[in-house]
This record gives C-alpha cells, structure tokens and sequence, in this order.
C-alpha cells in the first residue's frame, strides 16, 4: 500500500495551497466584519481563480473545467477549506448537476456558468421537508408548453447572488412499487415505493416573473455566504427549463451526493489542520505557571487527541476520494468520511477554544469563528443521523434485514 501522492496531486496541493494563502486569507476579517464579499472583490477573486486555472475544477477540461480527477479535487478542496467559505466558495462553483443540461442548456447556463459568467445555486429543501426532502411541496404543473412553479424554498446558499435556481420540484405521481432507486438525504427511496411524489429538476432565472428571493434568517456560521428563501408563485418558465428527464430530477442529484458530501469531509479536514495548527502554536507560546500551558498533561493531551483524530478523518477522506476516481466509492464511504471529518471538526474547534482559554472567543482571533462555522457541516448535505442512518443501513441490508 502506497500513501505517498503523486508528483500532480503534490503540484495541486502547492497550488492550491499558495492561492489560498495570497489570495483568500488575507480578505477574512474583511468579511467577517461586513458579513459579505463585496461584489468587486467577489469579481476579482474569480478572475484570478480562473486565470489560474482553479474555477470550475469539478468540470471536464473539454468543457472549459479544471479537468481535475476526484483525487485532485478533494485536495484542492481540503486546501480551500483553510479559510472561510464565503471566500472558498469563490473558486469551486458550479454545481456538478449541471452535466446534466443539454441542447440549449448547455450554451445558457452549463459553459457560462464553468467561465464564472453566471453562478448557480440549488434549491431542494423547504421549511417542511428537509432530511424528508423528498417530502417536498413546490410542484410544476404544466400549461401550454410552459411549466408553472408554485411553493417556497429555503435554506437555499448562495441565492442572493447566484444568476439562476437548479430547482427540484414535483411534477406527479410516480406509478406505486416502481421500486426506483429515491434520493431522500437517507437515500432510502421510500417515496418511491410508496407510488407518491415524482420530482424533476428545472433551471429557473433569477429574474423570472414570480421567483421571489430573500435572506434568511442571519446564522452563527459562515458570515458572508448566506442562505436565502425562495418563493414561487405562479411562476411560468419554458419548457426547455426542464433539466434531464421528467420526474428524474432526483437521480441526477443521486449522481452527485456522494461527491458533495465528500466535499464537506475535505473542507473540515482543511479547517481542522489550520485550527490544529493554531491551537498547537498557542500551547507551545502560552506561558501560565511558568511554562507553555500545552506542557500541562491536560492540554498536550488535547492536542495529541485532536491531531489524532484529524488523521484519521483525512484517511477516510483520502480513501473516499481515491475509490471515488476508480468510480468505486460506496455511499457508506462518503457517510463516513462526512460523518467523521464534520464531527472531528466540531471537537477539534472546541477543543481550540478550550485551549485558547478566554482568548478563544474573542472575535479578534479565528478561533471563535472556525468554532462557529464548525456547526454546520454537522446539518448540511445531510445530517450526522442521516450519515449514520446511511452507514447502517448498509450493514443491516447485507444481513437481510
Ligand atoms: C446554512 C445552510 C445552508 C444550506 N444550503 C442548502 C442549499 O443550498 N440547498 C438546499 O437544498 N438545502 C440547503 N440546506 C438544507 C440542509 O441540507 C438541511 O438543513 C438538512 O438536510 C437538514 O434538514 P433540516 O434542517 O430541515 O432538519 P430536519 O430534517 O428537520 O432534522 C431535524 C433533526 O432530526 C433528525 N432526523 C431527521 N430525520 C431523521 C432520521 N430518519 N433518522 C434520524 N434522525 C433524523 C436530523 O438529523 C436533525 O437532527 C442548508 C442548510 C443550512 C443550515
């Protein structure tokens, strides 16, 4: 077995890297304390991540994409997760379900938004269907040639500023024991068997008559990078709006779950090595009673634990990633490493705090808010429960049950 990277994914990782370093970084305290990117850095930010090649990575080179394998793009990802996500965001958009457009789709929406032309955003949850989501209630009826969206979404990222909606919304009834594989966030496609709700996907126009978008409600994590509610009412978009085929909506997310979950696996693991860093330079430079506090068995042990299980979580990511290249990666892969590297992510900040003391949750240092930021990656893309719902079930299903 061979754990050492390959020259490339050591030339990604430096790239990335010093990016991150130069470019990213240095704009944190800036957002935090506007709790926005201003629009002109916004702009400039992506126009040096294109230039190096970094925006749209996730995207096949023929198509104008980094072209980059999913090894290489969980590395890019774990080094981006070193800073804050309203400015990580900056650089690895668009949404992969956007392979999925075809005819005109492709010249609107796919090869604009790779150029960084047009952003993206993807609305399934709402305020009553949210692990459930196949539970939704925005429907699309057709009229005409047209489809007419009615409903609310929310909790939907990077809507205030993004140029168009990937939409999951109902558009009938799915015929009972249809046995078709469902994408719930548990995966267990029960709505399915169940013969009831039939979703498919649209791109819908920031700008189309009846789309409403709104901020949410404010959260403790990632100021900057906000969370919206969408309502629908009455509203009318063409028929080439639908994006694959009717009623297939959720398996062109299905597709994609696994690789966006592992995402959050890769940004926790980046956000807990720079937090780990911290803490550790803080114990060895903190001197209370004489020497350096991580001297004190109380606070070297943290550290030693917190590293400890940092490893542990970058294998599982590690591991996901690389059979995930082979196209071999296991939904119980990517369960685990999100559900190990989110949950290590809230330990390890914690722990920082801790070791931090008072300091910790002064605003003039990161700590606080990596701490904060933390929580989310416990809730989004699926919740801890849901993962591990995920991973068990799998167990249980090769006993039979
Ligand atoms: C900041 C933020 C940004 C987001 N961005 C987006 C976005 O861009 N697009 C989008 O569509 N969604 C987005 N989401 C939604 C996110 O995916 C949901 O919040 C998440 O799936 C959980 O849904 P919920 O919040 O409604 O919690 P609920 O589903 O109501 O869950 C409440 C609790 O019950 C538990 N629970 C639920 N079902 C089960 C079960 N079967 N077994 C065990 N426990 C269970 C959950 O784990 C949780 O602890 C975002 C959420 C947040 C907070």
């Amino acid at each position: 077995m061979d754990f050492a990277l390959s020259e490339e994914h050591r030339a990604i990782v430096e790239t990335v890297r010093s990016f991150v370093r130069r470019e990213l970084v240095p704009h944190e305290d800036l957002v935090e304390r506007l709790d926005e990117v201003p629009d002109d850095l916004a702009r400039e930010i992506r126009g040096k991540a294109i230039a190096a090649g970094l925006y749209a990575a996730n995207f096949p080179a023929d198509l104008g994409g980094g072209g980059l394998d999913a090894l290489s793009l969980t590395l890019a990802e774990r080094e981006l997760g070193w800073t804050s996500y309203a400015l990580q965001a900056l650089v690895t958009r668009p949404s992969n379900i956007l392979r999925a457009c075809q005819g005109d789709q492709v010249q609107t929406y796919l090869l604009p938004a790779i150029r960084g032309e047009r952003l993206d955003c993807l609305a399934m949850t709402e305020p009553g269907a949210g692990s459930d989501v196949r539970s939704m209630t925005t429907t699309a009826r057709r009229s005409g040639g047209d489809w007419v969206v009615n409903g609310t979404k929310h909790f939907i990222s990077h809507a205030d500023v993004a140029d168009f909606v990937v939409l999951f919304a109902v558009t009938g009834t799915e015929r009972a024991g249809s046995g078709r594989a469902g994408a719930d966030h548990a995966g267990t496609g029960q709505a399915d068997r169940d013969g009831r709700r039939a979703i498919s996907a649209f791109l819908v126009d920031h700008d189309t008559a009846g789309l409403t978008v709104r901020r949410g409600r404010p959260s403790v994590s990632h100021r900057g990078y906000h969370h919206c509610e969408l309502s629908f009412t009455d509203c009318r978009v063409p028929g080439s709006a639908l994006l694959g085929a009717e009623g297939r909506g959720f398996e062109l997310l299905t597709e994609w779950l696994g690789a966006s979950r592992l995402t959050v696996a890769a940004c926790s693991v980046g956000r807990a090595r720079r937090v780990l860093e911290l803490a550790a330079g803080w114990a060895a430079t903190r001197r209370q009673f004489g020497r350096p506090v991580g001297q004190f068995q109380g606070v070297g042990f943290s550290l030693a634990d917190m590293a400890t299980e940092l490893e542990a979580a970058e294998l599982l990511m590690l591991r996901a990633a690389w059979r995930l290249t082979r196209n071999q990666m296991s939904d119980t892969d990517a369960a685990m490493a999100k559900l190990y590297a989110s949950e290590m992510l809230g330990r390890v900040t914690d722990q920082a705090v801790q070791i931090f003391g008072g300091m910790g949750l002064m605003s003039d240092l990161p700590i606080e808010r990596f701490w904060r930021d933390a929580r989310v990656e416990r809730i989004w893309d699926g919740t801890s429960e849901i993962q591990r719902h995920i991973i068990s079930r799998s167990m249980l299903r090769e006993r039979g049950a």
